[in-house]
């Protein structure tokens, strides 16, 4: 899966198993977020991958899924205080290994994956619907999605990189995450913190 079907899945878990889970939205969906910094594992043997290749086969942070996945289950063990937001974050790997397997099973067909990307925007409007923020909520999302999707279609089309030959294509790609959680993080950490307070003097 490509950056931003990473991020808009990521939230959307967040937004839906926070509440089972019993953590508020905000760390989780920066954690879920932050979970898809696995693919910086792509930035060692990129020149295994020509784009469409089986991650599970050619990086280390996905070729030792279960182990990176038993570690994150100990983690959770031993903090005990952060054990519910750690299996959140269980659950936002497993969530990015499946998108992964998903989209090697169908050969990373482009029309699939902007099909997924499209399913997710509308869930996450869904999810958000009755938000009072919203619209800043909808415009994050849709400007993630297309910043996402424009930088890769100009590397590809306009530079022409080639995965197996540019390092530089999976370096945005890890830039662009860390800088949209960083987005994420000063749009919407004020909200979090009103509620906590709205919550505490309820
Ligand atoms: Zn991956």
């Amino acid at each position: 899966m490509y950056l931003s079907g990473h991020l808009l899945s990521s939230i959307a878990l967040a937004k839906i198993i926070h509440k089972p889970l019993g953590v508020a939205f905000f760390p989780l969906a920066i954690a879920a977020m932050a979970v898809n910094l696995i693919d910086a594992d792509h930035l060692i043997y990129y020149y295994r991958d020509t784009g469409v290749g089986n991650s599970f086969l050619l990086h280390p942070l996905h070729e030792f899924w279960a182990f990176v996945g038993l570690i994150t289950c100990l983690v959770a063990l031993i903090l005990k205080p952060y054990q519910n937001l750690i299996f959140g974050l269980f659950f936002a790997l497993l969530l990015h290994y499946g998108l992964d397997f998903a989209c090697n099973y169908v050969t990373y067909d482009l029309a699939a994956i902007i099909g997924f990307e499209v399913c997710c925007l509308a869930l996450l409007m869904l999810l958000f619907r009755k938000d009072e923020q919203r619209s800043k909520y909808y415009t994050f999302f849709v400007s993630l999605w297309l910043v996402c999707n424009a930088t890769l279609g100009f590397e590809t089309l306009v530079l022409h990189w080639q995965p197996h030959l540019t390092r530089g294509i999976y370096l945005t790609s890890v830039i662009l995450n860390g800088l949209f959680i960083l987005i994420f993080w000063r749009l919407f950490a004020g909200q979090s913190k009103t509620k906590k307070l709205y919550v505490k003097n309820g």
